[in-house]
């Protein structure tokens, strides 16, 4: 039998962009219906910061703006319709108090990703939004006037509007497999190729293996092509298969959407990112004059850890006990090409595509009036969330987007 029912909004999808989108939407006096195809809503949500939950990146619009690779015209309407500190205040007026750690992160005072959920779990139903769990939506037609979205266990549902907050395409056992792509594509959206962003990456060198689990704090990473492209600074990882840590993350969308069409891409990383050039060479020259008897592994190894200078002798082919003097000038300059120019890398692949934290890829911008989240195509669609060509650093910002999304398509719904 089927069940049919109405609603002036069906939000599909009940991530953070979709549960922001629908309590707005019904505070503003809309009947919402929520759809969530897991038998829980917002299960990546739980999951994200580690369970901690890095809310939001307490920074200014400017800068906060330059953390979406090149979308920053796009995201600016919503980031101003939500930004950081409104997200803040959202969450302490409906009970949340937050922190901001020493790096701007905001995180809940709780650190528990569990009471974020629980905060808009209880806003849901103080503001009438109706929400079907186990409910996934399968099929969504527009028929001039109404969308019909048919769900897998056969309930129907007529709506005016539709916002579709399916997320991306990682993490599947979450709940987002991409199936948003594909309401999105049957609507007539165009979808750029899916692809795992923030994710650590595989290298055809196996002595990382012998690095594995050391950090390098003030390091940076580039993809090397001729140029230094698409840096990024942070902290890197070496790990049994590769690279990861937060400055790999960063750069891993780029690198990911090179290997969609490349079979391998070079990368470099700089172990000592905040040291000149010329201060580096310094430290060999001073060594060779006051120190030239103390091994120049020694001298490394005040820099950096042991395991990785050992590696540096073994792609400079340098005998690992040589001592500071007898360093010759061709010696000096492999040494100093790893450690200013970057470690040379080669990325064969992604590191468990599946279980990257973000999706790059998604609806394409240009299809959706930035202003308003609604589609250009189909009036009454909306998007929000990482279901949309957007995705941001590690650190605060997917979810910051997925939030400023969800409430501008919320307030967009009960305006237009
Ligand atoms: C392990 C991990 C840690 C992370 N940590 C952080 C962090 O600390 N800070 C940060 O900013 N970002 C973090 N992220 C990224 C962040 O979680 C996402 O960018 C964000 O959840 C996207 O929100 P969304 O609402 O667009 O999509 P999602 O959170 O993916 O929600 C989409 C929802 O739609 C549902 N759905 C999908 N298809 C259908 C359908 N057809 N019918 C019905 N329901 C459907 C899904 O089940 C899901 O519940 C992390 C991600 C991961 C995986």
């Amino acid at each position: 039998m089927i069940d049919e029912k109405t609603a002036d909004v069906v939000v599909c999808g009940a991530g953070p962009s979709g549960l922001i989108a629908a309590v707005t939407a019904a505070d503003a006096g809309m009947n919402v219906v929520l759809l969530e195809r897991m038998d829980n809503p917002g299960r990546k949500l739980l999951a994200t910061g580690g369970g901690h939950c890095n809310i939001t990146r307490d920074i200014p619009i400017p800068k906060l703006l330059n953390s979406y690779f090149g979308n920053a015209t796009f995201v600016k309407p919503a980031l101003k319709a939500l930004p950081p500190q409104a997200l803040i205040r959202f969450f302490e007026q409906n009970g949340l108090r937050c922190r901001v750690d020493t790096n701007n992160q905001v995180y809940p005072e709780s650190d528990k990703s569990i009471d974020v959920l629980n905060t808009f779990l209880n806003k849901v139903k103080s503001s009438g939004v109706t929400l079907y769990t186990g409910c996934f939506a399968q099929s969504v037609v527009h028929d001039g006037t109404c969308f019909i979205i048919t769900c897998q266990s056969g309930t129907v549902i007529k709506s005016k509007k539709l916002v579709l907050s399916c997320g991306g395409k990682t993490y599947p056992q979450l709940g987002s497999d991409g199936t948003g792509f594909s309401l999105a594509a049957s609507l007539l959206h165009t979808v750029k190729k899916p692809l795992p962003g923030l994710c650590g990456l595989v290298t055809s060198q196996s002595w990382t293996a012998e690095c594995s689990g050391l950090s390098i704090n003030d390091a940076s990473v580039y993809i090397d092509q001729g140029q230094r492209l698409f840096p990024q600074s942070g902290a890197v990882l070496f790990t049994h298969r590769g690279v990861s840590g937060p400055a790999v993350l960063d750069i891993s969308r780029c690198v990911s959407r090179l290997l969609d069409e490349h079979s391998v891409v070079s990368i470099r990383i700089r172990p000592l990112a905040t040291m000149r050039r010329e201060e580096i060479d310094n430290l060999f020259i001073r060594a060779q004059q006051k120190e030239g008897s103390k091994r120049l592994r020694s001298v490394l190894c005040e820099l950096l850890p042991s395991r990785l200078v050992k590696q540096f002798f073994i792609m400079c082919s340098v005998d690992q006990e040589i001592r500071c003097a007898d360093v010759t000038k061709g010696q000096k300059l492999k040494f100093l090409d790893i450690l200013d120019n970057g470690i040379p890398l080669t990325v064969t692949g992604i590191e468990k595509p599946e279980f990257a934290m973000v999706t790059t890829g998604g609806v394409q911008c240009n299809e959706i009036n930035c202003k308003t989240m609604e589609s250009n195509k189909v009036k009454g669609l909306y998007f929000c969330g990482e279901i949309i060509d957007v995705d941001g650093l590690c650190g605060g910002y997917n979810l910051q987007w997925a939030f400023a999304s969800g409430f501008l398509a919320g307030k967009s719904l009960s305006i237009s």
